[in-house]
């Protein structure tokens, strides 16, 4: 009989955790995404890099050696969803992870009363027509996979109402529910293909750039997140991506349509205490 602690294979598997798996990232030049990447092809994977900013994308590919290369994937555009999987043809995990606020890719008011339309769409477009594209043709060219992963980055605002990003926390809620549906619809079709999402909060990458500020301003808008952080600090891209691996990898086999918080307890619930 072969136990878990057979110290030759707990080894084994912690170096190479994702040994041989096929593997696409989207919106991976920085960010969640990128860390995703570096991690995954730390454990073994074949890594398929993708984004729309190409310049930044390609450069940080370069870095990451002969096991990453980099692919143009607007993820909102069916039409790159076809190109990319024409030319990638099969794959084990998907981590549809590109995602935006749309307080700089799109002006107007993001809240319930004001919200401006081309906003709204620009928002769904990208979060949730990209993951939903993402699951589509991640299912295409997984279906010949013996152990595949669908691994959606949601939010902690598909959780929760976020009053002044209305588009957002709409568009990440549905990303939560999809993967359900996703998850469910492979394993009724018989398909190896598992289907979880991540719900982060409180990341520190360039997504909330505009946000903190810089210099003195950015120090003190960073503390200012972190104390309305249960572990009282703002997360690390790293800290998604391990999730991620988990999800990604076959330590995961049983796990299809669940959510992972990785957000420092935010939606543990309220910190404040009774008086
Ligand atoms: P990020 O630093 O802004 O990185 C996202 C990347 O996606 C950027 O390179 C961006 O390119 C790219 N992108 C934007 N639109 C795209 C599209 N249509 N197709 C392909 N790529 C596109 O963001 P992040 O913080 O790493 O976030 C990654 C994911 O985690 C997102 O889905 C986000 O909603 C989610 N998330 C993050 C946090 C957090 O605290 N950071 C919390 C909850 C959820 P450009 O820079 O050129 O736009």
């Amino acid at each position: 009989m072969v136990y878990y602690f057979n110290s030759l294979k707990v080894l084994d598997h912690l170096v190479s955790r994702l040994l041989n798996k096929k593997v696409l990232v989207t919106g991976s030049a920085q960010g969640i995404g990128l860390a995703v990447a570096q991690l995954f092809i730390d454990n073994g994977a074949r890594v398929f890099l993708s984004d729309i900013n190409d310049e930044l994308g390609q450069k940080e590919t370069n870095l990451l050696g002969d096991n990453a290369q980099y692919l143009h994937l607007d993820v909102s555009q069916e039409q790159d969803w076809i190109d990319v999987a024409d030319k990638i043809k099969k794959l084990d995990v998907v981590i549809n992870n590109a995602g935006i606020t749309g307080f700089f890719e799109s002006s107007g008011p993001h809240d319930p009363e004001n919200l401006d339309m081309t906003s709204w769409h620009k928002v769904h477009q990208t979060n949730l027509d990209g993951v939903a594209l993402g699951c589509k043709y991640g299912i295409a060219m997984m279906k010949d996979s013996t152990a595949a992963s669908i691994v959606n980055i949601s939010s902690r605002s598909g959780i929760v109402g976020i009053p002044a990003a209305t588009a957002y926390a709409s568009s990440k809620a549905a990303v939560r529910n999809h993967t359900k549906s996703v998850a469910l619809y492979c394993a009724e079709q018989g398909y190896n293909i598992r289907c979880n999402s991540i719900h982060p909060g409180a990341i520190l990458t360039p997504m909330w750039d505009a946000m903190l500020g810089e210099g003195d301003a950015r120090v003190e808008a960073i503390k200012n997140v972190a104390a309305d952080v249960p572990l009282k600090t703002m997360g690390e891209p790293l800290d998604v991506a391990y999730a991620a691996l988990f999800l990604a990898s076959d330590e995961s086999k049983y796990i299809t349509g669940i959510e992972l918080n990785i957000d420092g307890g935010i939606l543990a619930g309220s910190t404040a205490t009774p008086k």
